[in-house]
């Protein structure tokens, strides 16, 4: 299971591009069951289409490195 700081840097790789499968997999596990990641991606209300199954896809190009910087932020701000 990932954690939480993990899962970030995960869905940054997510956002940059491809990641493997299997990542993809326990990122996508680790959303299910971690409400304050969820909460804390739906909160930026960047990612519309979020659901536990289909991470971020479709999100404009904009939008994207938005979460990215946003993300990155909280990543090196703990
Ligand atoms: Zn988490």
């Amino acid at each position: 299971m990932f954690t939480c700081k993990r899962s970030v840097q995960q869905l940054l790789e997510y956002l940059d591009g491809e990641i493997p499968p299997e990542e993809q997999r326990q990122l996508e596990e680790h959303l299910s069951g971690c409400p304050p990641c969820v909460e804390f991606v739906r909160s930026y209300r960047a990612t519309p289409d979020l659901c536990r199954n289909h991470l971020v896809q479709r999100m404009p190009d904009e939008m994207a490195d938005r979460l990215k910087q946003f993300l990155r932020a909280k990543l090196t701000s703990k």
